[in-house]
């Protein structure tokens, strides 16, 4: 399943890369270029660039650089075929069909159908909500929970009427059939009879993806129902387990922060979120699945879990460990004093109260062997035992080796085992389930093995900076300029490009130099260096390449110096007679080249 690629090539012309980065770093214009802090490295004065005319990014601090999809790709930690269709959506460049799969548009038809009575709905509980006479009773009850006009504006919150069939005719009279009513999961059948409202007499919480559109919803009962909470089925726009509450607007914070507090309920997101805590993600009823930790992990890579105090939330929290750590999350686990949940805490002690208690969360660890201690005798040796065999899966399911023996060791001590023989052997029992997949190597970016001398740097700067002046470097370039160099496919891929009239772009390089990974980690890099050396000095094609071949000498001659040295420490003389002859040779080829310089009134 692919999109075509002459889409593909003709979203590359009409994304805007300034306003796709745009929507997450602020960056301020500077000459030709934006500049920003780096979101991929801290720093404090801004090194990070964006090149509109060249359309790359660059960040002279952490060197990460490349195209708008590699930028998405990096920032959203998404495989390219997804960066496209973000990158597609925020560019307004609508999406055509993905190639050979007919399945999957049919579904995405409906998706969108259902999407579509969603808002809907929503929109209509809203307004239900805000103004009905009916509506008091959920006014009062949010009036009681002390949530503000707001922060139920902001959520969407709803109010579905006590009614059978409100909502259903208000669908009805939008246009909706009731084929589509039915599909859209905001009914329900009783048996094979009519439908009627799923949500009756509720406050409505809209779960929205990550763009903000509604694709399924909570009810809570406002009388004393037997169900406090109900929630949509599964349907084409919704699949339970995939998403988290509210990110879509706390991603930005969450990214910030560089953690993410990880709550259960609908108003453990919202409670804190009107207090200002707002790098929250919650986990929504059923237990936190690989699905929603792989989607957390785009915005943070460490997290802390704030499930209830009670029984059933420090059994969920335990679940919740051991899922973020397959996916290599750093885990804390905040317990709030008397079981209160984050709700509850806030609104009887503040958010400073909260962030102090924050502040005191445990390491995943301590959590584990406290509740594998607790109404245990470490005494008993049966009960030790036990202890041990909670905690170990616990160890074994952290991916990182020096953190695993961290965590060993501390469980080691908490546990009282002292026993060098066993602790060995308990330490060998986790090594064996070590399963070899870091995670690092998942990054989009490869960094740049390569590292170009300066004068091939120069070099190349004045090639992407200036094109008149580039193009007359490149006709006199001759391959022994940069055969030996390790910028020599950049070369090659600029020569055949201007003997083929083509732009030269970041794109048109990549390509003609067979994306080799590691030259595309360079290319940004050179092709921004232009901005270091710019200058108001003019200069001939002649003086450039005078220059660069200059300096390629030198270098030579400097290294060869050093490997004099170092030959004459080792007493090898064989070695010490080649270098002498490179000497020369590379000495005489100087004073050539300088004596041209001099006849054709240039380098001084
Ligand atoms: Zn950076």
């Amino acid at each position: 399943m692919r999109y075509p690629q002459t889409f593909i090539d003709d979203l590359k012309r009409q994304a805007d890369i300034v306003r796709v980065i745009q929507d997450y770093v602020q960056l301020k214009k500077k000459g030709a270029n934006w500049m920003a802090c780096c979101p991929f490295h801290k720093e404090k004065t801004p090194s990070f660039s964006v090149s509109p005319v060249k359309e790359i990014f660059y960040c002279f601090g952490c060197h990460k650089g490349g195209s708008v999809f590699n930028f998405v790709m990096e920032m959203e930690r998404v495989s390219f075929p997804e960066a496209i269709r973000l990158v597609a959506e925020k560019s307004g460049v609508p999406l055509p069909v993905m190639v050979d799969d007919s399945r999957f548009q049919a579904r995405r038809l409906e998706s969108e159908e259902v999407i579509e009575l969603n808002k809907w709905a929503l929109e209509w509980w809203e307004q239900q909500l805000e103004l009905s006479a009916e509506g008091r009773i959920a006014r009062d009850y949010l009036k009681g929970r002390e949530i503000t006009d707001e922060t139920r504006k902001t959520f969407r919150l709803g109010y579905a009427p006590d009614s059978w069939d409100a909502l259903s005719s208000h669908l009805r009279q939008k246009g909706a059939s009731q084929e589509q009513i039915d599909r859209s999961g905001l009914v329900a059948k009783k048996e094979e009879s009519r439908s009627y409202d799923r949500f009756r007499g509720r406050l409505i919480f809209p779960v929205l993806d990550i763009q903000g559109k509604p694709i399924a919803f909570g009810g809570r009962t406002l009388k004393d129902d037997d169900a406090k909470y109900i929630n949509s089925p599964e349907t084409a726009a919704y699949i339970k387990g995939r998403n988290l509450f509210g990110l879509h607007l706390t991603r930005d914070e969450i990214r910030r922060n560089g953690f993410a507090i990880l709550v259960e309920g609908f108003l453990d997101l919202i409670v804190p979120y009107q207090f200002g805590i707002r790098n929250v993600a919650a986990s929504l009823g059923t237990a936190l699945t690989p699905d929603q930790v792989k989607l957390l992990s785009r915005f943070a890579r460490k997290v802390l879990v704030n499930y209830d105090g009670d029984q059933a939330g420090v059994q969920a929290a335990k679940k919740a460990i051991e899922i973020l750590l397959t996916e290599d999350l750093e885990v804390k686990i905040l317990v709030l004093p008397e079981g209160a949940d984050p709700d509850e805490f806030l609104r009887k002690s503040g958010a400073s109260e909260y962030h102090r208690r924050r502040g005191e969360a445990q390491p995943h660890i301590q959590f584990v062997i406290d509740q594998a201690v607790r109404d245990r005798k470490l005494s008993n040796p049966a009960d030790k035992e036990a202890a041990i065999d909670e905690v170990l899966p616990y160890i074994r399911a952290v991916r990182s080796r020096l953190q695993k023996r961290e965590y060993f060791d501390i469980a080691m001590d908490s546990l009282r085992i002292g026993d060098v023989t066993l602790r060995r052997e308990l330490w060998q029992s986790i090594r064996s389930g070590i399963r070899s997949s870091p995670r690092g190597s998942e990054s989009t970016f490869k960094r740049a093995q390569v590292k170009p001398t300066v004068a091939e740097e120069r070099l190349l700067g004045i090639v992407f900076a200036d094109e008149e002046l580039g193009a007359g470097v490149l006709r006199m370039l001759q391959p022994e300029d940069y055969e030996d160099l390790a910028t020599a496919p950049v070369f090659r891929a600029l020569l055949k490009l201007e003997s083929e009239h083509r732009d030269i772009t970041f794109e048109s390089l990549r390509e003609e130099t067979n994306a080799d990974p590691e030259i595309s980690a360079l290319l940004p890099m050179l092709m921004m260096s232009e901005s270091l050396h710019a200058s108001n000095e003019y200069y001939s094609p002649e003086e450039c390449l005078f220059t660069f071949r200059l300096m390629k000498l030198q270098s030579r001659i400097d290294r060869l110096r050093d490997e004099n040295l170092i030959a004459e420490r080792e007493g090898d003389n064989e070695k010490l007679l080649r270098i002498s002859a490179e000497q020369t040779e590379l000495t005489k080829r100087k004073s050539g080249l300088l004596t041209e310089a001099e006849a054709m009134q240039i380098g001084h």
